[in-house]
């Protein structure tokens, strides 16, 4: 209260620890002290409009740190997408997930080939679009949703596949399939690397299409979604 921060006739407040304590504080020296009543009351603003109430959400919008909206976030974060999914597909698109590369640039002492292939080192595009192992996958994904003109020479490229049809339901199709790719392919190269089991392209796939099967019909109510079972399972 208002009235807790006054003894007698003059401001009794807390030592400053920050400078905006200290800013505030000379505010306050500016100010006639509000006796002999002090009738306290709050408010509250969120920026520059007043609420009535305490509003989380309004507070937080207004204290949280911002960036500009990202061109790829509708790829990642939409309606319909699986949290897990979506996670997986923002770590990869960022390129921070543990490749090998990643870590060898670290300074670990550890392989830095493809666990599918050792061919290759393993960085984020060989992984995902490069190696024979993710392109066997990908074809059958193709087969779903239509392949692009080539394969995908890096990440903006799978980008710009998955966002070039003009139909939604086409979008929306390969957005899905694109996170249960990168969710399936990096879930298999840990298997791999961590519990040293192996599964052919053909059985990943399978996983992939199954999980593709459940979402889309979990989804049935929502209009968009009702006839993706359909284009997947052409
Ligand atoms: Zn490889």
């Amino acid at each position: 209260m208002v009235a807790d921060a006054i003894s007698g006739s003059a401001w009794s407040l807390p030592h400053p620890r920050s400078h905006q304590e200290v800013d505030l504080h000379s505010y306050l020296t500016t100010i006639t002290l509000p006796l002999p009543d002090v009738d306290d009351v709050f408010e509250w603003k969120a920026a520059n409009y007043p609420l009535k109430v305490f509003n989380s959400q309004a507070t937080w919008e207004v204290l949280r740190p911002r960036q500009a909206a990202q061109p790829w976030h509708d790829i990642v974060w939409f309606k319909g997408a699986v949290p897990k999914h979506a996670i997986s597909m923002w770590i990869a698109n960022y390129d921070r997930l543990a490749t090998r590369a990643r870590l060898v640039s670290w300074g670990l002492s550890i392989p830095v080939s493809c666990p599918f292939c050792a061919n290759f080192p393993e960085t984020r595009d060989h992984l995902f679009l490069s190696c024979q192992y993710t392109n066997n996958v990908w074809a059958h994904v193709f087969t779903r949703c239509n392949p692009p003109l080539q394969m995908f020479a890096n990440w903006a490229e799978l980008l710009s596949w998955i966002r070039a049809p003009q139909s939604r339901r086409l979008f929306l199709l390969r957005k899905l399939a694109s996170q249960v790719v990168v969710f399936h392919i990096w879930e298999q190269r840990n298997n791999l690397i961590h519990n040293n089991t192996s599964m052919p392209p053909t059985n990943v796939f399978r996983a992939i299409d199954r999980e593709m099967e459940n979402i889309i019909s979990s989804k049935r109510s929502n209009k968009l979604f009702s006839s993706l079972m359909v284009m997947w399972l052409r």
